[in-house]
């Protein structure tokens, strides 16, 4: 594993401030008009060498003090050097979850821009305080990780509005980089996938911002209605995901099925983005941003350099609402070794997943990084990676759709996953239409503006009350479709029969 102090080099070629000539955005009176708003600075500040590292920690360790839950535990401690770091005490998510917001917030709340909070799967959310220096500095990691945001590119944004951070740095990044933006958060009820895809065609998008399973169901969705995406959206050049890790066999799959570029972004809204995959698609951690640890996960102790598997640990340098003094991320990374091909100067990780996700079976442990990879390494083989993975107490099932099940042996699957995973795998090959829902797919509820007035001489709709002029619940069902649901609802009931028997 590189020290942090070695990784300190000349940033490469690809990684220099964002000028206006990289962006094509010409100069003076042609610059976007976000652009007022921000210094255009924040690659100016990168702290590469170690000089300029050590002034941003110091700086940071001071401005933490201003937030009530570091002023005492940061109390007498001093950072003399980027080692004395280690002396200071971890933060848990369990200070996020325990201390109310403003408990971290270190900056007077004149200077917040933003108000984030996690999406609180794994409970509480936690908070993400954001000034506008703080915005600046993410959207410089995206402009980084998205040229194509730039003048004339269409940009689709599918990260949900509310209430993680993605979402809004999209939006700034791309206003700020000339690009057109369809703001189009996955979470609201009138842009189902039907809507997704016409807009994909019809305003030629070429990239697509959100969370990345949805490019799965985007593709079965077009498939139900006959299309095949990889035909279907010639403009289309990168889907830009965030909110889940995916292993080289889920991106490979993903640009298997749609002919572009997956990239992803590891990070979260209490910390911000600590890494993102570059051409080769390996994920870089953003070490110009944040001092990364690498701990045990029992000792919590710096590993040594031939330890597989480890902790993050992530000190953001420089951020002024929300300064995270070694934030103890919960997360297992790999460390890919040796130089990346793309020449980034900084580590690349493999995030395997949290340590409390860790699937153990005997002396055996499973992370579901190593779960999903197996998994969809085998079922690229037959083109498909519509998967769902059961733990029972006698092992996994895994259930996978197939084009054409008959041709696709269970058996050999199960046996090939038990090798691979040391944990006893049974393997049902279901068609298509078994996991995934697809009268659910192209089926949405459609809301409408809220109105009080309804005009019974038109033929769609008729109001006739308050809720009825609010939301129009599957409005696009059909006879079919019904008897679709009650077929699928059919066999769902001995799916879960099946399943009971097994475990
Ligand atoms: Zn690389």
């Amino acid at each position: 594993m590189q020290p942090i102090s070695q990784s300190a080099s000349a940033p490469s070629q690809d990684t220099g401030p964002v000028t206006d000539s990289d962006t094509g955005n010409g100069g003076g009176d042609t610059l976007p008009p976000a652009r007022k708003y921000f210094s255009g600075t924040a690659g100016d500040r990168l702290a590469w060498d170690d000089a300029a590292r050590l002034d941003r920690l110091q700086y940071t360790v001071d401005q933490a003090r201003g937030a009530p839950v570091y002023k005492d535990r940061l109390q007498g401690l001093k950072v003399h050097t980027l080692e004395d770091l280690a002396s200071l005490p971890f933060t848990f998510k369990s200070d996020l979850k325990g201390h109310p917001a403003e408990a971290f917030l270190a900056c007077p709340k004149e200077k917040v821009w933003h108000f984030h909070e996690s999406f609180g799967t794994t409970g509480s959310p936690v908070p993400g305080w954001y000034s506008l220096d703080d915005i600046e500095v993410e959207i410089d990691v995206i402009d980084r990780w998205l040229a194509e945001f730039g003048p004339g590119k269409v940009v689709m944004n599918r990260y949900p509005y509310a209430f993680p951070v993605p979402a809004q740095l999209v939006e700034t990044a791309v206003r700020l980089m000339g690009g057109t933006l369809i703001p189009t958060s996955n979470m609201t009820y009138n842009v189902g996938f039907m809507r997704v895809l016409r807009l994909l065609e019809q305003r030629s998008v070429n990239v697509v911002t959100g969370m990345p399973l949805e490019a799965i169901l985007l593709k079965e969705t077009a498939l139900q209605l006959g299309m095949n995406v990889r035909d279907a959206f010639p403009s289309l050049e990168a889907f830009a995901f965030a909110g889940r890790i995916l292993t080289p066999s889920w991106k490979g799959s993903m640009e298997d099925d749609w002919g572009c570029t997956v990239r992803n972004l590891y990070g979260c809204t209490e910390g911000g983005p600590f890494a993102t995959s570059c051409e080769h698609g390996h994920l870089h951690l953003h070490e110009q941003f944040f001092v990364f640890e690498i701990v045990d996960p029992e000792t919590r102790q710096p590993l040594l350099e031939d330890a597989p598997v480890g902790t993050l640990v992530a000190t953001t340098l420089g951020r002024e609402a929300q300064p995270m003094i070694r934030y103890y991320t919960d997360d297992l990374v790999r460390v890919r070794p040796g130089p990346c091909p793309c020449g980034s100067p900084t580590r690349a990780i493999e995030v395997l997943g949290r340590a409390g996700d860790l699937i153990k079976f005997g002396s055996t442990e499973v992370t579901n990084f190593d779960l999903e990879e197996e998994i969809l390494q085998w079922t690229r083989e037959f083109q498909s990676n519509v998967f769902f993975v059961i733990i029972t107490s006698r092992g996994f099932l895994v259930r996978v759709e197939a084009r054409e099940p008959g041709k696709v042996s269970a058996s050999e699957g199960s046996r090939r996953l038990t090798d691979r995973l040391g944990v006893p795998v049974r393997v049902e090959v279901l068609p298509r239409g078994q996991l995934i829902n697809h009268v659910s797919l192209v089926t949405s509820p459609a809301v409408f503006k809220p109105r009080t007035v309804s005009d019974h001489r038109v033929e769609k709709r008729k109001v006739i009350n308050l809720s009825g002029g609010l939301i129009d619940w599957w409005a696009e069902v059909t006879v079919k479709h019904v008897l679709q649901l009650m077929v699928k609802g059919v066999r769902d009931f001995f799916a879960g029969w099946r399943i009971r028997l097994f475990g």
